[in-house]
């Protein structure tokens, strides 16, 4: 069969905490053409511990361009095409390595690692009023063990290797957006190690402002400057891919996988915002050029900058550590469903958690709450209960933690969003879309597409300048549709259900001292 595609197409990869993938979009329609998947091992060294192989991380990006080309070829599409590439990835998540050999000098320290408990404890007693939120108006961020500046103290604090490397001046620090563009521009031989302002803005060591590495978080971290990437916007030309099918296509588009799915949510204008349910759950409202500091517990971040001469935009920010990791958990740890989608039909035989509750605090709790003494519980347990409502429960947690950031960013921005845009692999799942609209009352609203992490990233590389392959106009993306899911069961039931729930976090808190 002979496949015409006209115009060009964008290159898309997505470096997720789950898995790694490569995606083709016909730019413009934001058609998905191809793709190639390869889940990501975790390390799980000691108990709150979680790591990753960079070197995997980076085999398992190769891996996935080659396979989506071939896949490609097959279909007889022109890989020439492919005009650009943009990049999405994991975010927080902290790499060093050595620039003269390319290699790692330690695991990757993944964002949901807990190691950095007594890093953070130690920091704290030398802010004024051992104020976790002491750094917040500079960097929209709370101190916790979440962000990389703490896990690069780790790695200075405990690996000699890395301690020597900077000596040297060998070191170079990154998050995964770093080490992959470096590693495919050259590595050693000529990489280029830069970030984007929305990964920046997730170390806790920009600041949000001026926009620049803030020379006091560095001195306030003990972080030598000099081993930081250069900060460029999310939509530029930072280099050329070196090796592979790809060989000259340029890497112009990068941001963090949440600032990335706002983009391909289209939400560009105030006040639109959209949730993501991976690993773990992210909603995030664009709101604008200014901004909003949060008095409910979220964050401010960077949205997107989407071309040197743009302008910045922001976005308020709900963290939830464990969404649909707590479904590997039921999958890897427990034994009760084989692959993460079969926990749908689990859940679907009965339909109810029947009274159960789970709060999958596995890693603390994040937004609203940034407890890290929190653990996770399962309640309500009775002689009735079996692995069905587990598996309920366990989708029925995300739906919880998800209207709690709701709750909190209406208090914050004053006016209630009247439905939810989502995405995300677990959002593949009818029976937690579902749940989702009873439990918050509102539609939740799917794009076809689900893989909008990556189109995001997509459009803004085919957007950059010297590249103009694409438009961002919203009203060009003739490939994607809707899907609505309304609420179904009565408010007041919606809210019973909330209070336990509210019950069962309380019972969560204070469990690791
Ligand atoms: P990430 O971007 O964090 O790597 P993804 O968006 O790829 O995550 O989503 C993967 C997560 O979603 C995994 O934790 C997996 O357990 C969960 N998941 C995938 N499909 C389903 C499903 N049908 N039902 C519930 N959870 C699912």
């Amino acid at each position: 069969s002979h496949r015409v595609v006209l115009g060009p197409l964008v290159g898309s990869i997505d470096q997720g905490t789950s898995s790694t993938r490569f995606l083709v979009f016909n730019a413009k329609t934001a058609e998905l053409l191809s793709h190639h998947q390869v889940e990501i091992k975790q390390k799980f060294p000691k108990e709150g511990w979680v790591e990753q192989d960079p070197k995997e991380i980076l085999q398992s990006v190769y891996e996935c361009v080659e396979k989506t080309c071939e896949k490609l070829n097959q279909l007889n599409v022109d890989i020439t095409n492919i005009k650009a590439i943009g990049v999405s990835n994991q975010r927080e998540t902290t790499v060093v390595w050595d620039k003269t050999t390319g290699e790692p000098l330690y695991d990757a320290i993944v964002w949901l690692d807990l190691r950095t408990q007594p890093t953070v404890e130690r920091l704290l007693k030398i802010i004024p009023g051992e104020n976790k939120s002491f750094f917040k108006t500079r960097t929209g961020l709370p101190l916790s063990t979440y962000f990389s500046a703490v896990k690069l103290r780790w790695l200075l604090d405990n690996v000699e290797e890395i301690r020597q490397a900077v000596r040297d001046g060998r070191a170079m620090f990154g998050t995964i957006d770093s080490w992959l563009i470096w590693s495919l521009t050259g590595g050693k031989n000529g990489g280029v190690h830069c970030t984007d302002i929305t990964n920046a803005s997730r170390t806790m060591l920009f600041n949000i402002h001026s926009l620049e590495w803030d020379s006091e978080l560095c001195h306030f971290f003990d972080v030598p400057m000099e081993i930081l990437p250069k900060v460029r916007s999310s939509s530029e030309i930072y280099g050329l891919m070196k090796s592979g099918a790809l060989t000259g296509v340029p890497i112009s588009g990068c941001l963090g996988d949440q600032s990335a799915a706002l983009v391909g949510q289209m939400c560009f204008k105030d006040g639109q915002a959209k949730n993501t349910y991976g690993t773990g759950c992210f909603l995030l409202c664009n709101t604008g050029q200014k901004p909003v500091l949060s008095e409910h517990g979220l964050l401010t971040t960077v949205a997107y900058k989407l071309g040197r001469d743009k302008p910045v935009c922001y976005a308020l920010e709900g963290s939830v550590a464990i969404a649909g990791a707590v479904v590997r958990w039921l999958r890897d740890n427990l034994g009760i469903v084989k692959s993460s989608s079969e926990v749908e039909k689990l859940a679907a035989e009965v339909g109810t958690s029947y009274g159960c509750y789970f709060v999958p605090a596995f890693s603390g709790l994040y937004a609203p709450y940034w407890e890290p003494s929190a653990r996770g519980i399962i309640c309500g347990l009775t002689q009735f209960t079996n692995k069905n409502h587990i598996a309920f429960a366990a989708l029925e947690a995300v739906c919880f933690q998800t209207r709690e950031i709701l709750d909190a960013m209406n208090k914050d921005c004053g006016i209630p969003l009247s439905e939810l845009q989502v995405d995300g692999g677990m959002t593949n799942n009818k029976i937690l879309m579902q749940l989702q609209a009873d439990i918050l009352c509102i539609p939740v609203v799917k794009p076809s597409m689900p893989e909008t992490t990556a189109l995001g990233a997509a459009m803004a590389a085919g957007a950059a300048e010297g590249v103009g392959v694409w438009s961002l106009n919203p009203g060009d993306l003739t490939a994607v549709t809707w899907e609505r899911f309304e609420p179904q069961i009565n408010p007041e039931e919606s809210e019973y259900r909330y209070a336990r729930w509210k019950k069962a976090v309380m019972k969560s808190m204070g469990w690791e001292t």
